[in-house]
């Protein structure tokens, strides 16, 4: 298995417009470093720690994103340095980012989690209410924060026709919220198994972790 050659591939794949996240949890050092060396800058983690520990050790020009639920009391250790943050899913979480982020002297760009899939494990808002916190006054007095468009997972599930419905809700959604909200510029949409799908549905940006690195392993 390499690692360079999945990503070239993929990398080769993928329109211009499409900015890919490799999505590296659980994943050792050694195998970020050798997408890293292949050119990757951008890589996805979903638990804070883990990030944090990868940021420390590796080179300092990469873009780190948060692509899982985020838990409050954990933003203070990415504050400092997260470049993304996908799954913002409350106006507390928002107001925790944007305190730490005040800290650092920062302004953090987010994305609003959108619930698509029918699924109840999955976290997200619905549409209504992202468009009223945009809206709303409480929203605009934070100012270490930039809400930059919005992230959704489909169901898992072999039927396309879902998954496809669930992406073009996604992309409807922001389209909506964009003509009210022009600094909205993301629609983060797509994994290893459906990238192509989300693409063709106005994906603007992917997060692929085991096309790239392998299955992962969670018992080690
Ligand atoms: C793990 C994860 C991915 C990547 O999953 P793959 O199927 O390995 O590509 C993408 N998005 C989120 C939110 C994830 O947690």
């Amino acid at each position: 298995m390499s690692i360079t050659k999945h990503l070239k591939e993929i990398k080769a794949s993928l329109p211009e417009t499409v900015t890919l996240v490799a999505v590296s949890k659980t994943k050792p050092v050694s195998d970020l470093m050798e997408a890293y060396n292949a050119g990757q800058r951008i890589f996805g983690e979903n638990k804070i720690q883990e990030m944090a520990e990868k940021h420390a050790e590796m080179p300092k020009d990469i873009e780190w994103h948060m692509i899982g639920h985020v838990q409050r009391n954990k933003v203070k250790y990415m504050a400092e340095f997260v470049s993304l943050i996908h799954g913002v899913d409350s106006f507390k979480l928002l107001k925790e980012i944007n305190k730490q982020a005040q800290k650092h002297d920062r302004i953090i760009d987010c994305l609003f989690q959108i619930k698509i899939a029918e699924e109840d494990s999955k976290f997200g808002m619905s549409a209504d209410e992202a468009s009223q916190l945009l809206a709303s006054e409480e929203f605009s007095e934070l100012k270490h924060i930039r809400i930059v468009g919005l992230m959704g997972m489909a169901t898992f599930t072999e039927d396309l026709e879902q998954v496809e419905n669930e992406f073009q809700y996604l992309k409807r959604t922001f389209t909506t919220l964009k003509a009210e909200h022009s600094e909205l510029q993301i629609v983060s949409m797509g994994m290893s198994g459906d990238y192509e799908l989300a693409i063709k549905n106005g994906s603007t940006m992917v997060r692929v972790g085991s096309r790239i690195f392998g299955s992962r392993n969670y018992n080690n």
